[in-house]
Parts: C-alpha cells; sequence; structure tokens
C-alpha cells in the first residue's frame, strides 16, 4: 500500500512485502508442516553466521530483550559474575538485567563516542579472576557505534573466558563466522538486519556451554536450556509459538540467502547510509559519531546547535511525507537517528534527502 511509512528505525522497520505476504494462514503449532517450519528457521539461523558445527539455535518469544534476559540468565550460573563492556543504553540494559537476575555484574565502561578498547578488557579480566564471562555490545544502536568484535573475542578467550555478544543490530548485515571467531553465545532478533517482523528473539549458542546450564535459569519461560530440550525433544516450542512471525522470518532468511547473504546485505546498507550521509552533511547535519567507527546500521545526527529545529516537529513533518525517523538517545546534547536498514535500497533515501530539504525550507 503506498500510504504505508517508510520505517527509517533501528526495528520493526520496513520489510519487504512477501516477507508480510508470508503471514497470511494459519499454522497448527504442533503440526510436522509448523515443525519442519521452525526447523528450517533454526538451521538457517546457524547457517547466516556458520555456526552448525559448534553451536544450536533456540528462539524465544519475545523482543530483543526477552532472549538477552534469558541468555544471562541461562548461561551466567548463580556465583558466577559478568563483566559487561558498555558505549551505550543496550550494554548498561544488560548490567540492570544481570543485577535484576541476581547474577554478580561489573561494567567497564567507555563515552558513548569511543568504540571498546580490547587491550583495557584483557587488563581487566587480568585483574579479577572472579570474573567468567564478558559481554559486548556489537553495534551500540544507541548512536550506531561498531565495537571491535574480533579483537575483543580473541582477548576473552585467551583470558579463557565465555564471551556473550549483543549482535542485535548487526546480525545478518555485519559478517559473524563461528568457526573463526571464539562466541559462546549470540544474540539477535527477528526485526533487525534480518529484515523479519517483530516476535523472536534467538541465541546460537555453543553446544557445551548449554549443555552445562540446566537449572541455572530462575525464569521458566526465559531458561534456554529447557527451551533447547524442548526443540531437541519433538521439534517443537515449548509454549505458544509466533506462528506468522516464524513463517515471516523464513522467508526474510531465503530472501538473505537470495540476495546473497549478509556480505551483499551489508553492502546495500553501505549504500543507504553513504547516501544519507552525504546528504544531510550537503543539508547541514552533523554526523555525531566519527566516521571511521560508524557501523552501516543506524546514524545519529545532532540537532543543528543554533536551536532552528526541534525533534517533534521535525518528526511530525517528515512523517507526513512518508517518512518515520527516531529519536536519539544520547544522554548528552540533542540528536535524532535514522535508520539505514530494511528492506529499501538508496533510492529511498534520496526521497528522504528530497523531503528533509523541503521541511527545512517549510521551516
Ligand atoms: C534492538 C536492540 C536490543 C533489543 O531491543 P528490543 O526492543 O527488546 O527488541 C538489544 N540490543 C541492541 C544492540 C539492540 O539494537
Amino acid at each position: 500500500m503506498s500510504d504505508e511509512p517508510i520505517l527509517l528505525t533501528p526495528g520493526p522497520l520496513t520489510t519487504h512485502p512477501d516477507t508480510r505476504r508470508a503471514m497470511l494462514r494459519d499454522w497448527g503449532s504442533r503440526d510436522p508442516a509448523f515443525i519442519a517450519l521452525t526447523a528450517e528457521m533454526r538451521q538457517r539461523l546457524l547457517a547466516v553466521a556458520n555456526g552448525a558445527a559448534s553451536h544450536v539455535a533456540v528462539p524465544v518469544q519475545g523482543s530483543g530483550t526477552f532472549i538477552v534476559e534469558a541468555a544471562i540468565a541461562t548461561l551466567v550460573a548463580p556465583g558466577q559474575k559478568l563483566l559487561v563492556l558498555a558505549n551505550g543504553a543496550y550494554g548498561e540494559r544488560m548490567v540492570a538485567i544481570a543485577r535484576r537476575m541476581g547474577r554478580e555484574v561489573a561494567a567497564l565502561r567507555w563515552p558513548e563516542d569511543r568504540p571498546v578498547e580490547p587491550a583495557r578488557v584483557a587488563a581487566a579480566l587480568r585483574a579479577d579472576p572472579a570474573v567468567t564471562h564478558v559481554a559486548l555490545v556489537h553495534c551500540e544502536t544507541t548512536t550506531g557505534i561498531l565495537n571491535p568484535l574480533a579483537e575483543t573475542a580473541a582477548v576473552v578467550a585467551e583470558a579463557g573466558r565465555r564471551f556473550l555478544l549483543d549482535a542485535m543490530s548487526s546480525f545478518g548485515a555485519l559478517a559473524l563466522d563461528l568457526g573463526a571467531v571464539p562466541v559462546t553465545a549470540v544474540l539477535a532478533s527477528s526485526n533487525k538486519c534480518l529484515e523479519g517482523v517483530p516476535g523472536i528473539g534467538f541465541a546460537l549458542v555453543a553446544k557445551d556451554a548449554l549443555e552445562g546450564a540446566e537449572g541455572n535459569s530462575p525464569s521458566t519461560s526465559l531458561d534456554l536450556h529447557a527451551q533447547w530440550r524442548g526443540f531437541e525433544k519433538d521439534g517443537q516450542w515449548r509454549f505458544t509459538p509466533p506462528v506468522q512471525v516464524v513463517a515471516a522470518l523464513v522467508e526474510a532468511l531465503r530472501r538473505l540467502e537470495a540476495e546473497g547473504g549478509p556480505a551483499a546485505r551489508r553492502a546495500r546498507y553501505q549504500a543507504n547510509f553513504d547516501t544519507l550521509q552525504a546528504g544531510m552533511r550537503r543539508l547541514g547535519f552533523a554526523l555525531y559519531l566519527d566516521e571511521a567507527v560508524q557501523a552501516p546500521i543506524i546514524a545519529t545526527f545532532r540537532m543543528p546547535a543554533d536551536g532552528s529545529l526541534a525533534f517533534r516537529p521535525f518528526y511530525e513533518a517528515l512523517a507526513a511525507r512518508g517518512f518515520l525517523i527516531y529519536p536519539g538517545k544520547l544522554t548528552q546534547g540533542e540528536s535524532f537517528r535514522i535508520g539505514c536498514i530494511g528492506a529499501i535500497g538508496p533510492e529511498v533515501f534520496e526521497r528522504l534527502l528530497r523531503a528533509v530539504e523541503a521541511v527545512l525550507a517549510a521551516g
């Protein structure tokens, strides 16, 4: 439908019509056809990160935060200690979750515009032998900053600790090879770079870590070990699955493969970002981050310093022209964000730029 808005957000985001069409049927959750669909989904999720030899895919009903909570509750046992590497709101959320789950937790922090530094992580692990697990946010969606995954994973593995990766806003677009990068658990969701609809969080968990995690979680529904055992037993979800979301995610995963996998998707998002960034600069908007640390996922722009523009009227004027942008999440300074992900290409960003120009001219 032409009057549907374009979602320039970090998810839910603009999906392909075929992905939405995949939801136009009902599935019996215990029927062999749906069991096969679930199996295909789990197998395709592993394949995206080359994890089939070492990891298992465990989906959970809910948003991304549900899988982060389930993973911390299941994989960090009582008495163990989590070190969260934080340079934004999603790192801080992991700290809060671990605390709430009654786990011992410490945070190593960086300013929001600075990436995590692996050397500081190595020093922190040397200084605190009680830390058993380290958590990193791959792309911190708060700003769009890219954290150094391979280098951090290497440092954590070298120190003999387990590594949890919040890959929520990178999975499916930024390359991840579980055969080469040591990650205990990768956490992501259906509605970001995979371009599915919201409703599923999932973890790719190293089999040896999951096997030893029975009974760790204080929660019945957010228990990755029990959820995994359920799938192993009969291929079925333990509790009512979001059947249409599964169908849409399988279609979205088939589309990812047809597009050429994460490398091709990243290239499209990069073209989106480049178009956006060049055009916004021309219109006088400065990118918040240094380009060297910017991921092609979501861009944070500063509001003009002269106070000539406020977020709410700017949002509403763009919404009236069919584009939904996103508020900023910086702890300091007025900003807004524009997502570069979803089933959209650079031509959409050309149209957006014309809309921004028109809104400024009407100002
Ligand atoms: C989106 C996101 C999450 C999860 O958010 P939900 O709103 O629960 O889906 C977690 N971490 C990061 C980095 C994210 O971008």
